[in-house]
C-alpha cells in the first residue's frame, strides 16, 4: 500500500501527465484498430504504436499474435507489458481492448471519428471512451510509478488485447487458451463498462438463452378452418404456457443482479401469411431469457421442450424448438475478492462515492477469466459512450481513472 506522500506525488503527477495521455488518445484516434468482420485490418498498426510506446518507457513488453488469415498481416496482435514489483504473486492485470468498432453513418457525427476534436474538457473520436480512455489512463498510471521511481507492491501488467468487441476468440480467449499468463490468486481488472459516478463494479453475469420456436400446422381458408390447423394460435397458446410454466419454475431471485430475476422475454416475432383470410401453416417466435447463472441451460432448454411437446399434442401442430444462442454465464466473482475489494478501496479514496457491487444480464469479457476461476472484476468511471456516435471521453475521467489503477498498484 502506498502511503500518504506517495499518493498525493502519484495524484500530482498523473494531473502533469494529462496533455501526454490526451496526446495518446489523439494518435490512438488516428490508428483505427476495426477488426476484418467489420471491415478493417485488425490491430496491426495500433499494437505496433503501444509496442514501441511502452517499450520505451521500460517496460518489458511481449506480443502474441493470433493466426488470422482474414487480416491482411495474416494474425491479431495482443500485447503484455510488465513493471516489476517488489513481488509477482499475486500479479496486477489491467486489461483493455485495442479493438474499436465502426464509426456507423458518417452524417450523425459531427467531426471526423478519426481525428481526435478536445472540446469542453472532452476528446471526441470513435474509440475515445471505448476502451482508449483505460487503455490511456492504465498505461500513464503506470508512467507516473516510473516518473516518480516508485515501484509497485506487485507486478504490474498491461494487458492490451484485440477482437473484444466481436467475441475475443483472437484476443483474451485465445491469449488464455493458448498462454499461461494468468493465475488464480491474480489480481484481474477489466475497466470497460461501469457508471457516471464510477461506483458500479461488475462482478457476475446472467446466462443468455435465445430460443426459436416453430409451430407447423395445416393452411386454409379462414373461412373453413376445419380443413386446416392454425398454426399461429397454436403458437400463442405455446407462447402463454411457457411464459406462466417458466417463470414459476424459475422464480429464484438474487440481490446481486439488477433486476434480481432471471427474465423470459417473448420478444421476436416472425411475419407469417401476408393476407389476412389464410389460416397460417407455419408460426414462428423467440424468447430471450436471462437466467441467473444458478440455472443449466440445459435443462431450461429441456423444460421448453416438454412443454412444446405438450403443446404439440393438444394442437395436433408439429413444435419445433431450436436453441439459437445458449451462453451459460460464467461463475461470479466473489463481492469479498481482493481485486474487488481493494478497487472499492482505490474508488472510495480517489471519487468519493460508495462503491457496490453488481450482476449483469449481457456477457463481459471477465467471463473468460471467471471461467478459469480468476477473479475478475469490470469497471469504469464513464459517460456510457462506447458505440455510440460523437463518442467522447471526459478528460476529468481519464485523469481520475488512472490515480485509481495507480492506487490499485501500491
Ligand atoms: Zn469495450
Amino acid at each position: 500500500m502506498w502511503n500518504k506522500t506517495d499518493l498525493e506525488s502519484i495524484r500530482k503527477r498523473i494531473a502533469q501527465l494529462e496533455p501526454d495521455m490526451i496526446e495518446m488518445q489523439r494518435r490512438l484516434v488516428a490508428l483505427p484498430a476495426i477488426s476484418p468482420v467489420s471491415g478493417g485490418e485488425g490491430e496491426k498498426v495500433r499494437a505496433e504504436y503501444l509496442a514501441g510506446l511502452l517499450q520505451s518507457w521500460g517496460l518489458e513488453v511481449t506480443e502474441y499474435r493470433a493466426p488470422d488469415q482474414r487480416a491482411p498481416c495474416g494474425y491479431r496482435p495482443s500485447l503484455t507489458a510488465r513493471l516489476k514489483g517488489r513481488t509477482t504473486h499475486p500479479t496486477l492485470w489491467l486489461m483493455t481492448h485495442l479493438d474499436i468498432v465502426p464509426p456507423g453513418p458518417i452524417e450523425l457525427w459531427q467531426s471526423d471519428p478519426y481525428q481526435a476534436r478536445v472540446e469542453n474538457g472532452r476528446v471526441y473520436g470513435r474509440g475515445t471512451e471505448d476502451n482508449q480512455q483505460e487503455m490511456a489512463a492504465s498505461c500513464y498510471a503506470v508512467r507516473a510509478l516510473l516518473d516518480l521511481g516508485l515501484t509497485p507492491g506487485t507486478d504490474v501488467v498491461l494487458m492490451l488485447v484485440a477482437d473484444e468487441e466481436n467475441g475475443s476468440d483472437y484476443g483474451v480467449g485465445w491469449l488464455l487458451e493458448n498462454h499461461d499468463l494468468c493465475r488464480p490468486l491474480d489480481l484481474v481488472v477489466v475497466p470497460d463498462a461501469g457508471n457516471e459516478a464510477g461506483t458500479l463494479l461488475e462482478v457476475a453475469e446472467k446466462s443468455i438463452a435465445w430460443v426459436k420456436f416453430t409451430t407447423i400446422g395445416r393452411q386454409a381458408h379462414a373461412s373453413t378452418p376445419h380443413h386446416g390447423n392454425n398454426a399461429h394460435r397454436a403458437g400463442a397458446r405455446l407462447l402463454v404456457q411457457l411464459d406462466r410454466r417458466l417463470h414459476e419454475r424459475y422464480n429464484a431471485e438474487d440481490r446481486l443482479f439488477s433486476p434480481p430475476v432471471s427474465t423470459l422475454e417473448p420478444t421476436k416475432k416472425e411475419a407469417n401469411v401476408p393476407n389476412v383470410n389464410t389460416i397460417p401453416a407455419e408460426d414462428v417466435f423467440y424468447f430471450d431469457c436471462r437466467m441467473l447463472p444458478q440455472y443449466e441451460l440445459t435443462g431450461l432448454l429441456e423444460d421448453m421442450k416438454g412443454i412444446a411437446q405438450g403443446l404439440a399434442q393438444e394442437s395436433g401442430v408439429e413444435v419445433k424448438v431450436e436453441p439459437v444462442q445458449m451462453a451459460q454465464a460464467a461463475p461470479p466473482t466473489s463481492p469479498e475478492a481482493p481485486v474487488v475489494m481493494r478497487l472499492a478501496d482505490a474508488v472510495r479514496e480517489v471519487y468519493g462515492g460508495e462503491p457496490f457491487t453488481r450482476g449483469i444480464g449481457g456477457g463481459t469479457v471477465a467471463a473468460f477469466f471467471r471461467r478459469r476461476g480468476i477473479p475478475a472484476v469490470v469497471w469504469g468511471r464513464n459517460d456510457g459512450q462506447a458505440h455510440r456516435p460523437n463518442e467522447y471521453s471526459v478528460i476529468a475521467n481519464m485523469v481520475g481513472n488512472a490515480v485509481v489503477y495507480a492506487h490499485l498498484m501500491g
